[in-house]
């Protein structure tokens, strides 16, 4: 098969796997058909098909489990902001996306997010994901690594409490997409044991402004605190 044939045949698996979740036909959890099956559904080499696959796979669309118990074949799932995450990275990586213009639409995404959090029906349980970062944050013998995950990881949960699903993936990608900058940059400048009593301040300035609806205030200091980080890191 020519290479354009190859390609026009991988675009069809796709697209009839586009379809069938659009409609519904498949849905989360769902098996697809054996590999066998879509290359005679579609006249195609199982190798095309196994391509069409590993695409997916690489989206965060489906995952594959070998073996043959009950768990194993081609499953789908939903995990965007890993795929988006590691396409951002790879752009930044490429300085195609400049960490300055990811910072921008990260504070542009956070800022939003914590003015509409302020409105925005939560549960208290919903604010104590946030909270256990932050206490966890506390632990001084935190790797600076394992402080910029936690970090990460409380300002996406703070951002679900807007209840925008685009937004809060957008943001885990955004954070994934910097993070080996952030962590090449506490490496590259020292000072780490000052720089991490603000950022626990910032933080617990930032989370006692959300738990008090405090949409404009908790805007500011986040805005605040991902400025100044960025202003050190550079
Ligand atoms: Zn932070």
């Amino acid at each position: 098969m020519s290479e354009s044939a190859t390609g026009r045949a991988h675009d069809a698996v796709l697209r009839h796997i586009e379809d069938s979740l659009r409609s519904g036909e498949l849905k989360l959890g769902d098996r697809l058909p054996g590999e066998r099956a879509l290359a005679e559904q579609f006249g195609i080499s199982r190798a095309s098909v196994r391509d069409a696959i590993r695409s997916l796979e690489v989206m965060g669309v489906v995952r594959s489990a070998t073996g043959s118990g009950p768990n194993s074949g081609t499953i789908v799932v939903s995990d965007p902001s890993s795929a988006l995450g590691v396409a951002l990275r790879m752009h930044v990586a490429s300085h195609h996306l400049p960490v300055k213009d990811v910072v921008e639409a990260r504070i542009m995404m956070e800022t939003w997010s914590l003015e509409h959090a302020a409105s925005a029906a939560w549960s208290p349980e919903q604010l104590d994901d946030a909270r256990r970062l932050l206490e966890a944050m506390d632990d001084d013998a935190l790797p600076s690594q394992v402080f910029t995950l936690l970090d990460s990881q409380f300002h996406v949960a703070l951002s679900t409490l807007a209840g925008n699903v685009v937004v809060s993936t957008m943001m885990e990608s955004m954070r994934e997409a910097i993070r080996g900058y952030i962590d090449d940059a506490v490496e590259r400048r020292g000072g780490w044991a000052e720089a991490v009593d603000t950022l626990r301040a910032q933080h617990r300035g930032i989370f006692e402004a959300v738990e008090a609806r405090d949409g404009e205030r908790s805007a500011r200091l986040v805005r605040e605190h991902i400025e100044w980080f960025y202003g050190q890191a550079i």
